[in-house]
């Protein structure tokens, strides 16, 4: 079995991507999981159902800005591995507020960084070869692209959200920290995720749960923007193949290969719902509407995954029709889970608008 006597510390497991790497590896390897999450607005231990009897798994509610309490962590725990997916995550915040971007992204990766390095400094020499920092991050940390081409691996960081800036600022931390004091780490960038567990202000879930009540569905501008959208699930599978795998110093792109628009996407949820749950009132394509454009919007983000692929094996279970088609239906069998949401005061309010 995978991952056998192996401690892992998520941090934001209680997030969208963080609670698929923990059911994930929960349900199919033998990893001890410890989930490092403050629990901020993003967190929901509900996205974890049935991991508090796990006695594999563990819960420790921690800011990763905080070195103290985060130093007694890896004291009572011992982890084999860090998986770092803590973050401040949503552009549209990061332009109304971006301190807190700041703050847990670079600061709490700085803390983090620190901790794991004086935690395997304390380690046996066998223990320490093993020892991984495995830092998560997105394709927006290399800017915008044009029609053509692909992020890979090499392209040049150029972010232009306080969202993007803050998370190359991080990656360029882990980066160094192996370069300097040689802590073993590993650095992903992936493009857009979608699937089950996703925040309702994130334009997938915004869009089928604004679908479903029949109300007015936003595109930001001319709808013409290009996200590579991959399915959660596979993304967590390549960060524990990669965590596995991976060779130490290096960075993978993530990607599944599935460009669109945003308006295809909007139009595309809209067929399933009319599928799924049809209406009397027409088809949902009539309930799209154009607003005002995000500032500083990234035209185009594309990801070549072929490193990943080739090196490492992975490769996306989901196109994005199957995968969407899938995080439909688990968002009309699971009103439960979003409900409780907007009913803590989510308001599906505009944000972002500068
Ligand atoms: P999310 O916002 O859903 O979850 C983030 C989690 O981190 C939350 O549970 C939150 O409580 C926790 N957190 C925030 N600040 C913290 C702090 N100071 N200390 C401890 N916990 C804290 O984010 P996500 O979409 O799951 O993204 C996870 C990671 O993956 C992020 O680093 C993000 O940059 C990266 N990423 C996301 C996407 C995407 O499409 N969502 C794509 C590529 C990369």
């Amino acid at each position: 079995m995978r991952f056998e006597r192996t401690t892992i510390f998520v941090t934001g497991g209680a997030g969208f991507i963080g609670s698929a790497v923990i059911r994930h590896l929960l349900r199919d390897t033998a990893a001890r999981i410890v989930n490092i999450d403050k629990l901020t607005y993003a967190a929901n231990l509900a996205s974890l159902p049935g991991a508090a009897e796990d006695p594999r798994y563990a819960f420790e509610r921690q800011c990763i800005c905080e070195a103290e309490p985060l130093r007694k962590l890896f004291e009572k725990y011992q982890p084999d591995a860090v998986m770092n997916l803590a973050a401040e995550s949503h552009v549209d915040r990061s332009i109304d507020g971006p301190a807190e971007f700041i703050q847990t992204n670079i600061v709490g990766t700085f803390t983090l960084l620190q901790e794991a390095l004086r935690h395997w400094r304390s380690l046996s020499p066998e223990r320490r070869a093993r020892f991984r920092f495995l830092h998560i991050s997105t394709d927006e940390v290399f800017g915008s692209l044009g029609a053509e081409g692909l992020f890979t691996e090499t392209t040049a960081y150029a972010p232009n959200s306080p969202y993007s800036a803050s998370k190359a600022s991080s990656d360029h931390l882990v980066r160094a920290w192996r370069e300097t004091y040689e802590l073993p780490t590993l650095v992903t960038n992936c493009s857009n995720n979608y699937g089950p567990y996703h925040f309702p202000e994130k334009l997938i879930p915004h869009i089928i749960i604004k679908g479903l009540a029949g109300e007015s569905l936003p595109v930001y501008g001319d709808g013409q923007n290009v996200r590579d959208w991959l399915f959660v699930e596979d993304h967590a599978k390549a960060l524990a193949l990669v965590l596995e795998r991976g060779g130490v110093g290096e960075t993978y792109n993530v990607g599944g290969r599935n460009e669109r628009t945003n308006l295809h996407v909007v139009q595309s949820i809209c067929d399933l719902l009319d599928e799924q749950v049809p209406t009397g009132d027409g088809a949902r394509r009539r309930l799209i509407s154009f607003v005002k454009d995000r500032p500083g919007h990234d035209r185009r983000y594309a990801i070549d995954a072929s490193k990943l692929e080739e090196d490492l094996g992975w490769r996306a279970e989901e196109s994005f029709e199957t995968g969407l088609a899938k995080t439909v239906r688990w968002y009309c069998e699971n009103k439960h889970w979003w409900q409780a949401i907007l009913d803590g005061g989510y308001q599906k309010a505009r944000l972002g608008t500068g």
